[in-house]
């Protein structure tokens, strides 16, 4: 089995000290922001930051494919307001372009919120469409849908989300999907026992199916099943438990994608890593 686990790390002074960054805690996969998550604008990338960037990561010895970019937080490709899904999409593509450009083939985002102005399946629609302007207007990359806790307004925390979004695609074969285990949790997928682990996975094979994913998020959750908020915990200290990341580290239809830690306590990132590794053991 081949599994490939790292965490979230900071891009901070620029992209290229990401790699750097994940070889310091022993990652063999990373996710990174590729420019600052809380702003719209950013420089755009110059030769020199993107050798650097390439540079380092041949270092590091991980393969790009191991690598989930993931986008802002300000984009909502289902804003109800025409001019701010707009605003949404061109800084959609903007981010896909400066992956591409990075060399990796990957971006994770979030569906989207409806803000209480419009049923799901209209939201669910103008994802569906602000996805397939993205593809028109790019290449390379593979746009990665994350299931969320459903907080708020906030859509994807239904694997029927995902499902519809796949099907209303244009260009399958660049969608695929992220499965963050406390968004699933907090939305009422639990993972605690072999047996609720397998039917949660079963589920997902029969909705949206393994084919689709692209990597996943390992975080324990502050907030109880099906509480619909994202509040992640450090592995083990949570409502999940760290039984089930253990039944992941076993699980063969997980190998070769990414698996990311966004656990609350970057110090024991490094420690993380080792325990879940230790994990496959069972
Ligand atoms: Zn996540
Ligand atoms: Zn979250």
């Amino acid at each position: 089995m081949a599994k490939f686990v790292g965490a979230h790390v900071s891009s901070a002074g620029g992209v290229q000290n990401a790699p750097l960054n994940a070889q310091k805690i022993g990652a063999k996969a990373f996710a990174l922001f590729t420019k600052n998550q809380r702003q719209w604008q950013a420089k755009p990338l110059g030769q020199e930051q993107i050798e650097a960037f390439k540079a380092n990561l041949a270092q590091s010895g991980i393969d790009p494919r191991h690598i989930l970019p993931h986008d802002s937080y300000l984009i909502n490709l289902a804003h109800p307001e025409e001019p701010k899904r707009k605003k949404s999409l061109e800084a959609f593509i903007h981010e896909i372009h400066r992956c591409h450009a990075l060399g990796l083939d990957k971006l994770n985002f979030h569906p989207g919120s409806h803000l209480g102005r419009m049923e799901e399946d209209q939201a669910l629609a103008r994802i569906a469409d602000s996805i397939n302007t993205a593809l028109r207007e790019s290449e390379g990359v593979t746009l990665v849908i994350e299931n969320t806790a459903g907080q708020g307004s906030n859509l994807g925390y239904k694997l029927e989300h995902l499902a519809f979004l796949i099907e209303h695609c244009d260009d399958p074969k660049r969608i695929g999907v992220c499965l963050d285990t406390a968004h699933l949790f907090a939305a009422g997928y639990d993972l605690r026992t072999p047996e609720a682990y397998e039917e949660t996975m079963e589920a997902f094979q029969q909705i949206v199916g393994f084919a689709f994913l692209r990597g996943m998020h390992l975080n324990d959750s502050k907030a109880p099943l099906g509480s619909r908020k994202d509040r992640h915990h450090s592995l083990g200290q949570g409502h999940i438990g760290l039984d089930a990341f253990g039944y992941i580290m076993r699980d063969p239809r997980l190998d070769d994608i990414p698996l990311i830690l966004e656990t609350i306590d970057d110090s024991i990132w490094h420690e993380e890593i080792q325990l879940l590794y230790s994990l496959m053991e069972g």
